[in-house]
């Protein structure tokens, strides 16, 4: 169902560039939907119309979930719950990026102080935090990051904030020193959407990173076709030389799942193994895991 609308508004578009009244009319709309989306966001940040759900990570040999993907929601008072898709462009271009970053950050925060003091999660679950690249040069990023730090020391290692190749690329010296700081501090790196860029492997050369999100884009492809099976198998062979962890994303079959596990990648979130669900959901899974 999502998959169709977000084909259908590709479409949208792109019929709207063919027609060059079309054009012209979108173009103004665009602008005015950016104006109003980034009020928007101003006022959902105020009013905490933002939200999170988890998508859990799993074990692909044990089945035991080890973490969870935070992503952000926006529960918007007219248009009801929107994706990321329909409002970070917007966040990114108006630079209210920084603030939104923050924001799920500290929901994420206080779900893990709330989490350990319930004693609902193990002593090694990690919770996995998008950041925008923008973000990643920001004095106030790090300040806050340190500032949470001081609050809850031992918090920092069960979060990972994930980075795409991208946004790492760009300014590779000033990414490696704000990488070394957060790391000193506790926090785990990832790079997100890996072998989608230019400069994977210069990435790696250069920046002292943890975790290596396999992107979807090759997961899909297994079973069928036999370059993703190569790829994914080089890419866990990087990983396993430089003592990363490798997590598989976007597993939607159980014929992917099966081949990932045929190669040796232990770890997997994706539709197959669980959608993003709701913290009380993921609670839930996580109380029955527990139990047996
Ligand atoms: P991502 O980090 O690559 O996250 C994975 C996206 O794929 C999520 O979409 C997730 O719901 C979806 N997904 C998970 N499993 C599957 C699967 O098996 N099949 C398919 N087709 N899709 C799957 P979502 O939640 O719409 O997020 C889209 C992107 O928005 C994320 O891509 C991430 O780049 C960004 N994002 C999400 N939350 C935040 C945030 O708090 N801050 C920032 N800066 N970016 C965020
Ligand atoms: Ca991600
Ligand atoms: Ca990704
Ligand atoms: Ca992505």
């Amino acid at each position: 169902l999502v998959r169709n609308a977000d084909t259908a508004m590709y479409h949208a578009k792109r019929g709207g560039r063919d027609d060059f009244r079309v054009y012209k009319h979108s173009m103004t709309s665009e602008a005015h939907e950016v104006m109003s989306k980034s009020s928007g966001l101003k006022r959902a940040l105020i009013n905490n119309e933002l939200f999170v759900v988890y998508q859990p990570q799993y074990d692909t040999f044990s089945g035991r979930i080890f973490g969870a993907e935070a992503l952000v929601r926006w529960n918007h008072p007219s248009k009801g719950i929107l994706r990321p898709a329909e409002f970070l462009d917007v966040a990114e271009q108006t630079g209210i990026i920084v603030d939104l970053d923050d924001y799920v950050f500290n929901l994420i925060f206080e779900d893990l102080l709330e989490w350990i003091e319930q004693g609902a999660i193990d002593d090694d679950f990690k919770i996995s935090v998008n950041f925008s690249g923008r973000k990643l040069f920001s004095e106030q990023l790090l300040q806050h990051l340190t500032e949470r730090h001081e609050q809850a020391p031992t918090i920092s290692q069960r979060i990972t904030l994930e980075l795409t190749e991208r946004d790492m690329i760009t300014n590779i010296e000033q990414c490696q020193q704000s990488i070394e700081q957060i790391k000193q501090l506790g926090f785990k790196i990832a790079i997100d959407d890996f072998g989608t860029g230019y400069s994977s492997l210069a990435t790696l050369k250069h920046l002292p990173v943890d975790v290596l999100k396999l992107d979807r884009s090759f997961i899909s492809g297994l079973g069928d076709d036999s370059v993703d099976y190569v790829i994914i198998e080089s890419i866990l062979s990087i990983a396993k030389g430089l003592n990363l962890q490798a997590i598989a994303e976007g597993v939607e079959t159980d014929l992917q799942l099966q081949s990932l596990k045929d190669i040796g990648c232990d770890a997997a979130q994706g539709y197959y193994l669980s959608y993003p669900i709701d913290k009380e959901e993921l609670l839930q899974l996580l109380a029955e895991q527990k139990a047996g």
